[in-house]
């Protein structure tokens, strides 16, 4: 059951909550024989596009961009889109008044995806939903992943560690900052599952981290990168895609992930609060300490990638990473 917090979260209120999750019992049929999951197919051949909310229960405004696209209609011109709603059961015990709970039922479902992983004698919720899932993401060639952020409000697109991601971040044209990370070492992202990640294959994924939980803003976010990305792939005209886009000015640049810092005592915390994206110039700044330990940066101008609201011992507190300067044109 949920009971605890399990997003290393403070206190929760109903008052942050700015946002109505979307009813999505009408999604739950679907199409394809797998619950909460449609697949919309064109006469015209073409990739297969998919669209993840709800990979976390309490992200809704992933889920809220996804019922956009149903309201609005939108079909393939090619290829087909599937429309996918991840974790329903933890969505399904959203509760405003403790919104931090519902991310996951027994375990987080975006650790998940690599067979190693699912191969083990473990019952869970999640296991049994992402090997619901696996057979239509296998045949998925490009992937939006919806996500909202506890700790940070500034949009990400985190694609992965190869070119392939950061060309279809970058032909976005939107304004998230593109991160360039190589996952976590609790497990597998959906964003790094199988071909996803394999440098030589067409199939690529993004992950989008649209900004702080349950801001209205966030929701906006996570509608103008959907379009976005339909639009880039090609999956509906860039016409369908205008009116639900907003004007945006693409950074120049994007950050490689270089390092990240995992505490190894339940007493670490970070020298100052941080809120994502900070800079810190000199290597060897101490930015938090870990028990007795000093933690200094190892780098100079060293980036603050998505830190942690509350630093947990064996999980990712802090990704650290540099800037870099994209060189060639935004669609190469
Ligand atoms: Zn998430």
């Amino acid at each position: 059951m949920i009971a605890t917090q399990k997003d290393g979260a403070p206190p929760s209120a109903s008052d942050i909550v700015k946002l109505t999750p979307p009813d999505i019992a009408p999604y739950r049929e679907g199409n394809t024989g797998i619950p909460f999951v449609t697949t919309f197919t064109s006469a015209t051949p073409g990739p297969h596009v998919m669209l993840c909310a709800l990979m976390h229960g309490n992200e809704i405004s992933g889920a809220l961009a996804l019922d956009h696209v149903f309201r609005h209609e939108i079909r393939p011109q090619r290829g087909e889109l599937s429309l996918v709603f991840a974790n329903v059961a933890a969505f399904g015990l959203f509760d405003r008044r403790d919104p931090y709970a519902s991310r996951f039922v027994d375990e987080d479902m975006n650790r998940l995806w690599d067979p190693e992983m699912l191969s083990r004698d473990i019952r869970s919720v999640e296991r049994m939903r992402v090997q619901a899932l696996r057979p239509l993401v296998d045949r998925v060639d490009h992937l939006l992943d919806l996500h909202s952020m506890l700790a940070g409000i500034q949009p990400l697109l985190l694609c992965g560690p190869s070119e392939k991601g950061r060309a279809l971040a970058r032909s976005l044209g939107s304004a998230a900052t593109i991160v360039s990370d190589p996952g976590h070492a609790d497990g597998t992202r959906l964003r790094d599952y199988g071909r996803f990640n394999t440098p030589g294959a067409p199939q690529t994924a993004l992950l989008a981290e649209c900004g702080g939980h349950w801001q209205c803003a966030t929701a906006q976010t996570a509608i103008d990168t959907t379009y976005r990305f339909l639009r880039a792939t090609g999956t509906i005209a860039a016409e369908t895609a205008a009116p639900h886009i907003g004007f945006a000015s693409p950074p120049d640049r994007w950050v490689k992930v270089m390092d990240r810092f995992i505490p190894q005592t339940d007493t670490a915390t970070f020298a100052q609060p941080f809120t994502g994206l900070e800079t810190i110039p000199a290597a060897g700044t101490i930015f938090a300490r870990d028990g007795n330990r000093d933690i200094r940066t190892p780098f100079d101008n060293c980036v603050m990638v998505m830190p942690a609201r509350r630093l947990t011992r064996g999980k990712t507190a802090v990704r650290l990473g540099q800037w870099q300067t994209f060189t060639g044109p935004a669609d190469a």
